[in-house]
């Protein structure tokens, strides 16, 4: 068992030196705001420290130790440079609040940036204010809200498809309209007679993830769109999954309205641990008028906060102008690959999900078996019917075999979902192996089914008791408990 760093403590231990203090920094501080309470912090040395991080580091899963291929994701491998060059002190140790005129290379990088996810959408205004997929999302339908405000329209309900990703739903609560859910059809498209039925004068709009979230881009969409559009209704694209599309689909060319980006998947920001992200919004012009402020424009090479449209915006979403720090990944990223090279990047993230699931249809029910996009869902239903092992425990004993999971259980209309998503940055080695271990569990669930349902055996931790964990949460570590 690894020991906590307080387990570590030796008592007077330090990992730095520090000068004599010669200011009493605490003078005039009153007393009722200065803490006496001992701030129990681990006494260690910098060696120390580095080993128990480092320790911890390498137990843990990442996409630079294997294969990551967890759906809708999109944990692809992000080039270092990118890295190094976002560290360089002229982006790191500028201030929001600087004046305009000693920044304008950063606000030239974001205006550009506004620019080239334009072109990319196909949607000409775009903010890069929101920071994460989903509060893009909320900003997006905020956008939708103003528009028909503007018009006086009476709109209530926003269409969603079975298939949708959670935040989705929860996006439409937050920006004041009801859900209306409908059903996918056969094909795990879009089942347009249900459209049809769902669609009313009251219909705000609909929102739509393409490729879906089985990884099956959806073909009727200008149709749709049609329908939407009839009622007076904007499309909104998920725009998460854009890995699939880029220099091949403008969202903006086949009706979409609004969307959003998830930099922090599609342009080369790592974001394990959940952040810090980026979720950029497109509009068609003439909701240009409805994005937050400031957005960054250009006047003879001069580059501004620019506030112009403040009566019609929907406000700031986000404090200053987002998460600077990824925008710049995403701009070096776009600006190395190219319109080509983009291309390519989508063409490989589809063959390489096209790839897996060919080589894996004999092993695994794949409910939806079309030709897919980035990913793909699969499911453990057989071996659960002939076997008695669930999508869970298929997914242990992935982790056994040196790979993170998929995404399990999602989409909910799959039974037993195992989406997996490999994207372009994995070679066809590492592919292989993937499908041989995918192979051999299948044979392991009818070989040796007792064993898939204690795995993992091989990990530092093994398996946690989920319900437990949710039901008794207790994230404190206390010693000598
Ligand atoms: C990841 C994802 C989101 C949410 O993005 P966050 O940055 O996690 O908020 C929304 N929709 C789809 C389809 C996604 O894959």
């Amino acid at each position: 068992m690894t020991k906590t760093i307080f387990e570590k403590t030796s008592v007077g231990r330090t990992g730095f030196t520090l000068p004599q203090n010669d200011v009493d920094a605490a003078n005039g501080i009153p007393e009722n705001f200065k803490r006496k309470v001992d701030a129990n912090l681990p006494e260690v040395s910098e060696l120390d420290v580095m080993r128990h991080f480092t320790e911890l580091g390498a137990k843990n899963h990442s996409v630079e130790k294997g294969f990551y291929p967890l759906g809708s994701c999109t944990m692809k491998y992000n080039p270092k440079l990118n890295e190094t060059l976002v560290r360089n002190a002229g982006f790191s140790n500028i201030h929001p609040l600087q004046p305009q005129e000693t920044v304008q290379g950063a606000l030239e990088i974001l205006f550009e940036l506004q620019q080239d996810l334009a072109e990319i959408s196909g949607l000409p205004a775009v903010t890069l204010q929101p920071v994460a997929g989903a509060h893009g999302e909320f900003a997006g339908l905020k956008i939708m809200s103003a528009y028909h405000k503007a018009k006086e329209n009476k709109k209530t309900k926003i269409i969603l498809p079975d298939s949708a990703h959670g935040t989705n739903p929860a996006s439409v609560i937050l920006a004041g309209y009801e859900v209306v859910e409908i059903a996918s059809n056969e094909k795990g498209m879009v089942d347009i007679e249900a459209l049809k039925n769902a669609v009313d004068e009251e219909t705000a709009g609909f929102m739509l993830t393409n490729p879906n979230t089985l990884g099956i881009f959806e073909t009727q969409i200008e149709e749709i769109a049609e329908i939407i559009h009839r009622v007076d209704g904007l499309m909104y694209m998920d725009g998460a999954n854009l890995n699939a599309l880029l220099g091949i689909v403008k969202p903006g060319e086949i009706g979409f309205d609004i969307m959003h980006f998830n930099l922090h998947k599609t342009f080369a920001t790592p974001h394990g641990g959940g952040g810090p992200g980026s979720g950029p919004v497109g509009v068609r012009a003439d909701l240009e008028q409805f994005l937050p402020i400031p957005q960054i424009s250009q006047n003879n090479g001069n580059y501004f906060l620019d506030f112009g449209h403040k009566q019609t915006s929907t406000g700031k979403i986000h404090s200053f102008y987002g998460n600077f720090a990824v925008n710049v990944r995403a701009y070096i990223y776009i600006k190395m690959l190219g319109e080509n090279g983009m291309k390519r990047v989508s063409e490989n993230a589809i063959i390489n999900a096209n790839y897996i699931l060919k080589k894996l249809e004999k092993y695994y029910d794949i409910p939806f078996n079309e030709y897919c996009m980035h990913e793909f869902v699969a499911s453990g239903n057989w071996q659960k019917e002939e076997n008695g092992v669930s999508t869970f425990d298929i997914a242990k004993r992935i982790l056994d075999k040196g790979y993170h999971a998929p995404t399990v259980y999602f989409p909910l209309i799959v039974k037993e979902a195992m989406m997996i998503e490999p994207t372009e940055t994995e070679s066809k080695e590492t592919l292989d192996e993937f499908i041989e271990a995918m192979i051999e569990i299948a044979k392991e669930a009818k070989e040796n089914p007792e064993l898939l349902k204690t795995a993992p055996l091989n990990t530092p931790v093994k398996r946690v008791d989920d319900t437990l964990a949710v039901r008794q949460l207790n994230v404190k570590f206390k010693i000598g408990n």
